[in-house]
C-alpha cells in the first residue's frame, strides 16, 4: 500500500512505534495511568515542550503556542487499558501486567498524539494559535476522564476538538468519517423490585419479586420494539439480576441491572421514563414496588461537519481521497470524547488498523486485538495536518 509519510521522518515513525510498544507492555487501568503519564511527560520535556500541566489526576495537557494566539485546537488521546488478559504470547511487547491489556488501542492513540505534539512543537513558528494536546485518563471506566477533563475547564478557550479511534474493521492506511451521530450515548440503570417474602409453598401470602422481575425483564424489550421509533437505534440489555435468599422462600427483593444505548439525545432523556413506566405498571399489577437508579454515562458523540471537513482535507493530503471511507452508520459503542463534542464543535475519525492479509480481525476489547503499526504515522500525520490548517 502506498502511504505518504512525508509529514513524519523515519526517526519519528520509529519513536512513536517504540513508545506505543512500551505503553502496550505496561498497560494501566482507568485512573491509574501513573507510569503512562510519566512517560508522556518525560518524552515531551526531553523534546523541549514545557507548557505541561496535570489534569484529572493521571491526565496531562500540553500547549504548543504559536503567534499570534488566534485560535485553539484541542487534540485528544486516551491512555487507559482494560481488565482483559492478553492472549498473544507471540507478541514481543505483550502486556507484562497479568489481567490488564491495551485492547482498545489507547496505547496507539497516546503514541500518535505524542508524535503529533513533538512535530507541531518543531514547527510552532508556523502556527497562528495554540494546539492543546490532551492526554486523557479513564475513557473505559467511571469516573470518566472525558467528563473530568471538561469539568476542569480544559476546553474553555478551545474552538474545536479532534480525536481518533483505531478501527480493526478498516484496513491500515484508510480512515472512516461520519457526520452527526457516530457513537451511542448511554446509561447504566438499576431496578430494585420490592415484594414480600413468604413460605415457598404459600405464594399467595407474599409478593414474589423474582417472578415479577422476570415479567419486567421480558417487558423491557417491548420498550425497544413498541415504544421507540423503529428508525431510532436503541439497545437495552439486562446484564445482571439477583434476588432471593433460599430455594424455599419467596424472594422479598430482586435487583435488575442493565445498560441502555441510543444515538439521539432526546431518546437518551426519554429512556429512563420508559423503563420506569414499564416496570412500575408490571410491579403494580402484582402488588410490588420498584425503584429506578440511573447513572448517566457518555452523551451521544456528534461529529461536527465542519471539523470533519478539516479532518477530511488533512487525511486527503496524507493518504489521498480514495483511502477515506464514508461510514454509513454509527455504532452503539460509547466514547467519552462525547463530553468534548457536547461542549464545543468536535469530531472523531476512525483510523484503520487492520493488516491487509487479516481476513477476520479481532474486534476492540478482544484479548487478541491486533494493531497494524503502519497506521501510527497516518494518525499522527492527520493530527499534524489538521492542526496546521486550522491554525494557518
Ligand atoms: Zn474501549
Ligand atoms: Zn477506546
Amino acid at each position: 500500500m502506498e502511504r505518504d509519510t512525508r509529514v513524519l521522518s523515519n526517526e519519528m515513525v520509529e519513536q512513536i512505534t517504540s513508545i506505543r510498544r512500551a505503553i502496550h507492555q505496561h498497560p494501566e487501568l482507568s485512573n491509574q495511568e501513573h507510569a503512562t503519564q510519566a512517560l508522556v511527560e518525560r518524552t515531551l520535556r526531553d523534546a523541549g515542550l514545557d507548557s505541561i500541566s496535570t489534569v484529572a489526576g493521571t491526565g496531562l495537557i500540553v500547549d504548543i503556542h504559536g503567534t499570534p494566539a488566534n485560535k485553539q485546537l484541542v487534540l485528544r488521546a486516551d491512555m487507559d487499558a482494560l481488565p482483559i488478559q492478553e492472549e498473544r504470547p507471540d507478541l514481543p511487547f505483550a502486556s507484562g501486567q497479568p489481567g490488564v491489556m491495551h485492547a482498545c488501542g489507547h496505547d496507539a492513540h497516546t503514541a500518535m498524539l505524542l508524535g503529533a505534539a513533538l512535530l507541531l512543537h518543531q514547527s510552532r513558528d508556523q502556527l497562528k494559535g495554540t494546539v492543546r494536546c490532551v492526554f486523557q485518563p479513564a475513557e473505559e471506566a467511571e469516573p470518566l476522564g472525558g467528563r473530568a477533563v471538561v469539568e476542569a475547564g480544559v476546553l474553555e478557550n478551545a474552538d474545536a476538538a479532534l480525536a481518533l479511534h483505531i478501527d480493526p474493521d478498516i484496513e491500515a492506511g484508510s480512515i472512516g468519517l461520519r457526520d452527526g451521530a457516530m457513537l451511542a450515548g448511554g446509561m447504566e440503570f438499576t431496578l430494585t423490585v420490592k415484594g414480600r417474602s413468604a413460605h415457598a409453598a404459600r405464594p399467595h401470602h407474599g409478593v414474589d419479586s423474582i417472578y415479577i422481575s422476570a415479567c419486567i425483564v421480558q417487558a423491557l424489550q417491548s420498550v425497544v420494539s413498541r415504544r421507540v421509533d423503529p428508525l431510532e437505534p436503541c439497545v437495552l440489555t439486562i446484564g445482571k439480576i439477583h434476588g432471593g435468599t433460599a430455594k424455599n422462600i419467596i424472594a422479598q427483593q430482586t435487583i435488575i441491572e442493565g445498560t441502555a444505548r441510543v444515538l439521539s439525545e432526546s431518546l437518551r432523556e426519554a429512556v429512563p421514563g420508559l423503563i420506569l413506566d414499564t416496570a412500575n405498571s408490571i410491579a403494580a399489577m402484582h402488588g410490588a414496588t420498584v425503584e429506578l437508579d440511573v447513572a448517566p454515562g457518555e452523551p451521544v458523540l456528534e461529529n461536527d461537519p465542519e471539523v470533519n471537513r478539516l479532518a477530511r482535507r488533512a487525511a486527503d493530503r496524507v493518504i489521498g481521497a480514495e483511502q477515506i471511507i464514508d461510514l454509513p452508520v454509527g455504532t452503539m459503542g460509547s466514547e467519552d470524547f462525547a463530553f468534548y463534542t457536547q461542549r464545543i464543535p468536535g469530531a472523531m475519525f476512525r483510523l484503520g488498523v487492520r493488516a491487509p492479509d487479516d481476513r477476520h480481525p479481532h474486534p476492540l476489547h478482544h484479548p487478541k486485538l491486533n494493531v497494524d503499526e503502519s497506521a501510527l504515522p497516518v494518525g499522527a500525520a492527520i493530527f499534524v495536518e489538521a492542526a496546521r490548517e486550522f491554525l494557518s
